[in-house]
């Protein structure tokens, strides 16, 4: 039985890979500067996961930027607008990929499955030809190899490949794709097999999906392809349990399988059954993806149900998925709660587990390894018992939700009738998503005041300064619905979470979100409440400069709970109504402060959804039980907006009905600008600027979205708003396209909004 890992975190210990690729991007360091420091890194990684004892290192699973994108460059799968003949392409032509080029627009980014890592998404062009374009896991391997490391080179599989892509107009079917890239596989195996490799895995995530029957004949395609060719092939498949495409998976000519055992430990048995005799199993049996320290005594019992089919050859010991999602290595949190740290595990002690449960399987009962056992044991049990896991006053308020709670006391006609009274404003309102620039200086100021270098009452004079001005600036340009601008929240999650009991941040807990971009996700490890009010000062005070209305904003149950580490030991929907309820209280709380809108962003609502068919009605169900937990509490007068972003939503239409919000903005610069008409139940505010990128669109720019706009939906349940936050922009930026945007409704209203603005028609006429 040996040990192995599929992936390790690429960025660094210190975010290393993120400040070589920044330097390299602005011209600090040269290519060679930037791949010496790769080089570096790489072999860092290859010693820290040898230091944890383990066996078989990945190789490969390192990128400069993201792995689908390695996966295209190889294969010769480069789109026509930057190709430039037969050249291979140098660092800079492939950042150019993920990022646009002057005369090229990016690849598309999307998120990898359900998780919260982007990749990006390749593009086949009628034509193009797949050819073994570059040798980056031969190069890797060696690299290795000649450091001392024997590695399994990690692939991203050919039939995820085809079907993360997307197919452009007139480009070959699927089948035609497959055949034409097999033979590519073909090559680069044999290349890895003359630098001595004996084992590659394939990824082939996509086996946890639901398939149609074309989709699955691919991966016969495919595989039968490259079935006798050396080294043996791991085909690894993880985030869901294969369910019907483990017949499918185990009949495929590879040398083994890996099973995702922490998605799904009851695949275990119906995979020694389906698996044919001498075929490797890869056991996922620590959780790749959440960080809570293994149970490792129920890792042990599938372990020997294992070994007693199997033997002990054809075994190997993983994390259920490759270690990308994790933190790096707990050691270096020291500021961590000592009790709280005592219960993780991050990607090194993952390895540490697993290593732990290979010896333990092995056989030599040792001392050391019980001892080791029961320190492990002890410590989940303590987690079990902590007070903080579970508080009786919680658990009794979630247990006492009554449907009646959820349910806001009139239907959406009647509210947006009393909303019209109490909150008045124009016909095409205009309103934006919540934040401003985060400058240089405010950033500044922040880490000074985390550091302890300025006081807390400076600090805050600071903010209350930037939020005057943010007011002063939407009303001189006529936004109809304000904001405080959110310049004290560092991130929409961490800003909740480092306020709310029961979660923990973390100091350096980073997680790589899209190339060098990281994520810094809190640990919800407790029982969730809320003790004091969040948000509600600033509101408030944001609320006293103005005679306008202006927006409390919160971020929803669904976004805090998907963007944390999650407890293990609750049901997700347990958590999500435990987090409604502090997001009830403190809306209850803008309420009463004298705030008549607010807005609950739940941009995570849609990347929640199970990757199979079969699952998503219940998630929906308690996600939007959730929502509307939090939401429901207020008086009909008080307008609750949502915001939803980061996905096509044009299939999630009557999920966003049922959230019985009053107002939805959504961003639809991802769906090409196109308005989808929603139902009756709530206002619109389809985003007619695309906050991530730095142009500033024209007035007429405007103009035509909003007429486009109007054509899906009538003025009354328009709403005029960005796509997203304003946050990453520069105000050099947001300036002058809110002061273009608020032209173009300007305009907009003086053809469309006659009635609501109370001109009589024949006076109109004659004006
Ligand atoms: N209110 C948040 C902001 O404006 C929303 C961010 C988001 O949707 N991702 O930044
Ligand atoms: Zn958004």
């Amino acid at each position: 039985m040996i040990t192995a890992n599929l992936g390790f975190p690429r960025i660094g210990l210190q975010r290393e890979l993120k400040f070589a690729v920044e330097r390299f991007w602005s011209g600090k360091w040269n290519e060679r500067q930037l791949h010496d420091a790769a080089r570096e890194l790489r072999l860092a990684r290859w010693r820290l996961q040898a230091e944890a004892g383990i066996q078989l290192l990945p190789s490969n699973d390192f990128s400069l930027f993201d792995h689908v994108l390695d996966t295209a460059v190889m294969t010769g799968a480069i789109p026509s607008r930057f190709r430039r003949g037969d050249q291979p392409l140098n660092a800079a032509d492939y950042f150019a990929l993920a990022r646009g080029a002057l005369h090229a627009a990016p690849l598309q980014m999307t998120k990898w499955f359900d998780t919260n890592y982007h990749y990006l998404v390749p593009e086949f062009e009628p034509g193009m030809e797949f050819r073994l374009a570059g040798d980056k896991p031969v190069r890797e391997f060696l690299e290795a190899k000649s450091a001392g490391f024997q590695t399994r080179p990690v692939l991203l599989g050919p039939v995820s490949f085809l079907l993360l892509g997307q197919r452009r107009p007139g480009a070959e079917n699927l089948r035609a794709l497959a055949e034409r890239l097999s033979p590519v596989y073909g090559q680069l195996l044999a290349r890895l097999a003359a630098a001595g490799a004996d084992w590659v895995q394939f990824d082939e995530p996509c086996l946890g999906l639901d398939l149609e029957s074309a989709q699955r004949e691919l991966y016969e395609l495919a595989y039968t392809r490259l079935a006798a060719r050396a080294p043996k092939i791991m085909l690894a498949a993880y985030y869901a349990g294969l369910r019907d495409n483990l017949r499918l998976a185990c009949g495929l000519p590879v040398a083994g399988i890996h099973l995702d055992l922490v998605s799904d430990p009851g695949q275990l048995q119906p995979a020694i059954r389906s698996v044919p005799a001498g075929m490797h199993l890869s056991l996922g049996l620590v959780d790749g993806r959440n960080v809570w320290r293994a149970d490792l005594d129920r890792a042990l019992d599938l372990l020997r149900v294992a070994q007693w089919y199997c033997g002990d050859e054809r075994l190997q010991l993983a994390p259920s998925c490759p270690l990308l999602h994790l933190p790096l290595d707990l050691r270096r949190e020291a500021a961590l709660d000592l009790r709280l740290s005592g219960w993780l595990a991050f990607a090194f002690q993952k390895l540490e587990e697993l290593v732990l449960l290979a010896r333990a399987a092995g056989g030599k009962n040792s001392f050391e390894i019980a001892g080791r056992l029961a320190e492990a044991r002890r410590l989940r049990n303590q987690r079990q018992i902590a007070p903080e896991m579970r508080k009786n006053s919680i658990r009794a308020r979630v247990a006492g939700i009554r449907p009646a709670m959820r349910r806001r006391a009139s239907p959406y006609p009647a509210r947006r009738a009393l909303q019209a009274k109490a909150i008045p404003l124009p016909c095409l309102p205009a309103t934006t998503i919540g934040s401003f620039p985060q400058t240089r200086p405010l950033r500044a100021a922040r880490a000074a005041w985390r550091a302890g270098r300025i006081s807390q009452a400076k600090y805050e004079a600071f903010l209350r300064r930037e939020i005057e001005r943010a007011i002063r600036f939407q009303e001189a340009i006529g936004l109809d619905v304000l904001v405080h601008g959110e310049f004290e929240r560092n991130d929409m999650v961490e800003y909740f979470a480092e306020r709310l009991e029961g979660f923990a941040p973390t100091a350096s807990g980073w997680v790589q979100s899209f190339g060098p971009c990281c994520v810094k996700p809190p640990i919800l490890f407790g029982d969730v409440e809320r003790r004091r009010p969040i948000a509600l000062a600033w509101a408030r005070f944001a609320q006293s400069l103005t005679a306008k209305p202006v927006k409390g904003i919160l971020t929803g149950p669904l976004t805090l709970l998907r963007w944390s580490f999650v407890r293990d030991d609750l049901p997700a929907a347990e958590i999500a109504f435990q987090l409604a309820l502090a997001l009830r209280d403190e809306i209850a709380d803008l309420e009463s402060a004298g705030l008549r809108v607010i807005q609950v962003d739940e941009p995570a609502l849609r990347e929640g959804l199970p990757l199979r068919q079969a699952d998503r009605a219940a998630y929906l169900t308690w996600a939007v039980a959730a929502f509307r937990l939090a939401t429901a509490g207020v008086r009909d007068q008080t307008q609750i907006h949502t915001h939803i972003c980061y996905s096509d939503l044009r299939d999630f239409l009557p999920v966003l009905a049922a959230l019985d919000a009053d107002v939805i903005s959504v961003e639809t610069a991802r769906s090409g600008m196109q308005f989808a008409a929603p139902g009756k139940q709530s206002a619109w505010g389809p985003g007619i600027y695309d906050s991530h990128s730095p142009r500033v669109p024209a007035v007429a720019q405007f103009r035509a979205l909003i007429r486009q706009a109007l054509h899906a939906l009538p003025a009354e349940r328009l709403w005029i708003n960005p796509d997203c936050g304003l946050k990453t922009r520069r105000w050099q930026e947001v300036r002058p396209a809110l002061r273009n945007m608020m032209r173009a409704v300007r305009q907009a209203r003086a053809e469309r909004c006659r009635a609501a603005l109370r001109i009589p028609a024949n006076l109109a006429a004659s004006a």
